[in-house]
């Protein structure tokens, strides 16, 4: 396979770089764990900007809002945006509910929904996992009820990130109690502000709120709303799931931060050359030289497992194990970097605040704390890897 880009991918690269140099503050370092207000705001302005170019979605067809580009540009601009840290608060309808809503919606929640994500206009949150529902998804306890032209939703959702900013959901609800776990729960939409629901904030260890507690309370769903058919919401959310596995930017998004770090090291490296100074060496006798040369390559690796997944994409295919092996790979190296970054920079590297014994404002303390939830998030490890040996090696079940 070749993974190079062609002239016209390039050039677009090039012009996308052009927009993201004019259009981000030039000291921009967005970390989409530190969802401050002013942040959220510039957010939801610069997605607007993508949407007016047409860049939310613009491997999509005309008709859903895209500009139909092939599906390797709509991969360029997602690298060039996380290498960039730009801010997108269309990421999840593009990645995971959009993709979805093509393959299992029907042409009235496609009018309604698509245009919607590639105009910015809708910010996502998903409702998968329940305070007894994570691994075991299954076993998810929510119900809804058919009650004339609407479901009524009762249980608690949790971990959903960012369900304080989306004003739409996407969530998998119990229909039939009496089916085998799998075949009684359906997949729904449901507006945020309807009715009795209620989020409620969950603080990560990083001392963020990111994700949140959502509680449905008699909330009413119009059956407009179910995706697909009743009690075949279990395949439509393992659909979902394997587009969210998918993410093709986290390479990218490793590699600025890997060349941050390299940066930092070169310059204290040059510090403690010149005459009289004793700050840190640039680490050739502490190995650090070594550590990061295999992240380099590790990072390299992650990229090619990303252009896999979209290879596979851009020929209309839903990756599935491929997808697990790039979830896994990204977020146990997210975690190397990280690690390595804090063990380089020391105690320093823990401040967070502005100052003289500050390293990089405390960039790898908060990636190391929040790159934690990485490995647990869209599925832990320990799943992506039985997934990996079943569907991927074809090993039987333990
Ligand atoms: C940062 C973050 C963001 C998240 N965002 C969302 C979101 O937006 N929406 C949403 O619905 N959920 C979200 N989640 C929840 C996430 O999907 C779950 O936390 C995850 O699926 C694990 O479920 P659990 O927490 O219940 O852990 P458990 O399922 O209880 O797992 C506990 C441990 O047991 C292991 N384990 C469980 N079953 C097996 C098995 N069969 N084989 C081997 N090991 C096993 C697990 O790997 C894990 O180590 C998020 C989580 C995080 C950390």
């Amino acid at each position: 396979m070749d993974y190079r880009f062609t002239d016209e991918e390039e050039s677009f690269r090039a012009e996308v770089r052009e927009f993201l140099r004019a259009e981000l503050p030039e000291d921009w370092d967005f970390d989409p764990f530190e969802l401050t207000e002013d942040k959220w705001d510039f957010a939801r302005q610069f997605t607007t900007k993508l949407a007016t170019k047409g860049w939310v979605a613009p491997a999509w067809p005309q008709e859903y809002g895209g500009q139909g580009m092939p599906y390797m540009q709509q991969v360029v601009l997602s690298e060039e945006i996380a290498y960039h840290r730009a801010p997108n608060t269309s990421l999840i309808g593009v990645t995971y509910a959009g993709p979805t809503i093509i393959v299992y919606g029907n042409d009235d929640q496609k009018k309604q929904f698509l245009p919607g994500i590639t105009s910015g206009g809708i910010v996502w949150c998903q409702g998968y996992s329940e305070p007894n529902a994570g691994s075991d998804l299954a076993s998810l306890q929510t119900r809804a009820v058919k009650d004339g032209d609407d479901y009524i939703i009762n249980g608690t959702k949790i971990w959903s990130s960012n369900a304080h900013k989306a004003n739409w959901c996407f969530f998998l609800a119990r229909t039939d109690t009496e089916a085998p776990k799998h075949k009684g729960i359906s997949y729904f939409i449901t507006p945020m502000d309807a009715p009795g629901i209620s989020v409620r904030p969950l603080v990560n260890m990083a001392d963020e709120h990111v994700f949140n507690e959502i509680v449905f309370d008699n909330v009413r769903v119009p059956v407009k709303y179910l995706v697909g058919e009743e009690n075949r919401g279990w395949y439509i959310g393992m659909t979902t799931l394997d587009f969210e596995r998918s993410n093709i930017s986290t390479a990218a998004q490793y590699r600025r931060t890997f060349e941050q770090l390299v940066e930092y090291v070169k310059q204290q490296g040059a510090r403690s050359e010149e005459p009289g100074n004793g700050a840190a060496s640039n680490g050739s006798r502490d190995g650090t030289q070594a550590k990061l040369a295999e992240l380099a390559i590790e990072n390299q690796v992650g990229r090619y497992l990303s252009y896999r997944v979209a290879s596979m994409q851009s020929r209309g295919q839903i990756p599935n194990y491929e997808s697990s092996a790039a979830k896994v790979y990204h977020s146990e190296y997210g975690q190397r970097l990280a690690g390595a970054g804090l063990q380089i920079m020391g105690m320093h590297g823990t401040l967070r605040e502005e100052s003289k014994h500050s390293r990089m404002r405390g960039r790898f303390a908060r990636t190391y704390l929040t790159s934690i939830g990485s490995t647990i998030a869209a599925g832990t490890s320990e799943i992506q890897r039985g997934i990996i040996a079943q569907r991927g090696l074809g090993l039987s079940r333990i």
